[in-house]
Order: structure tokens, then C-alpha cells, then sequence
């Protein structure tokens, strides 16, 4: 399980020091080569032992930029696409 960090995203740096598992990194840390900030998939608790819902989520400012569960990828994903895929 994770969160996702979608193209919606605009670099605030919010997220980053909210993760109780250091499981985000910006861009240039990016291990997918992609220009976005990443969630590392192998760490990300989606912070179900630390808080109610995931704290990036919480932190970030930017509406649906941050999704879980059943949240469309992007804008333009249909509703109910799932975002996680194991
Ligand atoms: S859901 Fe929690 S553990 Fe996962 S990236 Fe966000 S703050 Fe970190
Ligand atoms: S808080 Fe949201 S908009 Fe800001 S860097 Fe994190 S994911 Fe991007």
C-alpha cells in the first residue's frame, strides 16, 4: 500500500517533513526519472499507525494531488480507478 503523488503536485515541500516514514523525496530524488515528486511504495504506511488519514494529505494544499485507495491517478483517470496496484 501507498499514496501516490500526482502531476498536480507544485513542489511546496509540505509533505515532505509530515511523513512519519521519510517514504517521499522531490524530484530530483525521483528514482523513476519522472520531474514529480515520488512516494516510495516499499515504506509508505499510508500512516495507518501513526494518524487517521495519511499526514502528506493533511500537509498538502493542493486538492486530490495526494491519492490512495480507490482516488483516481489524475484529473482525467475515470472515478474509481484503483491507484494501487498489490
Ligand atoms: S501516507 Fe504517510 S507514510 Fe505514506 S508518504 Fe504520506 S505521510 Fe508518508
Ligand atoms: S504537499 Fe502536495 S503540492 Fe506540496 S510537494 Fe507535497 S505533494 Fe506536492
Amino acid at each position: 500500500m501507498a499514496v501516490i503523488i500526482t502531476d498536480t503536485c507544485i513542489s511546496c515541500d509540505a509533505c515532505l517533513d509530515e511523513c512519519p516514514t521519510e517514504s517521499i523525496v522531490d524530484n530530483d530524488e525521483n528514482p523513476t526519472g519522472e520531474d514529480i515528486y515520488y512516494v516510495n511504495r516499499e515504506t509508505c504506511s499510508e500512516c495507518i499507525a501513526d494518524h487517521d488519514t495519511p499526514a502528506c494529505a493533511e500537509a498538502c494544499p493542493t486538492e486530490g494531488c495526494i491519492v490512495w485507495g480507490d482516488a483516481p491517478k489524475t484529473e482525467g483517470a475515470a472515478a474509481g480507478e484503483p491507484c494501487i496496484e498489490d
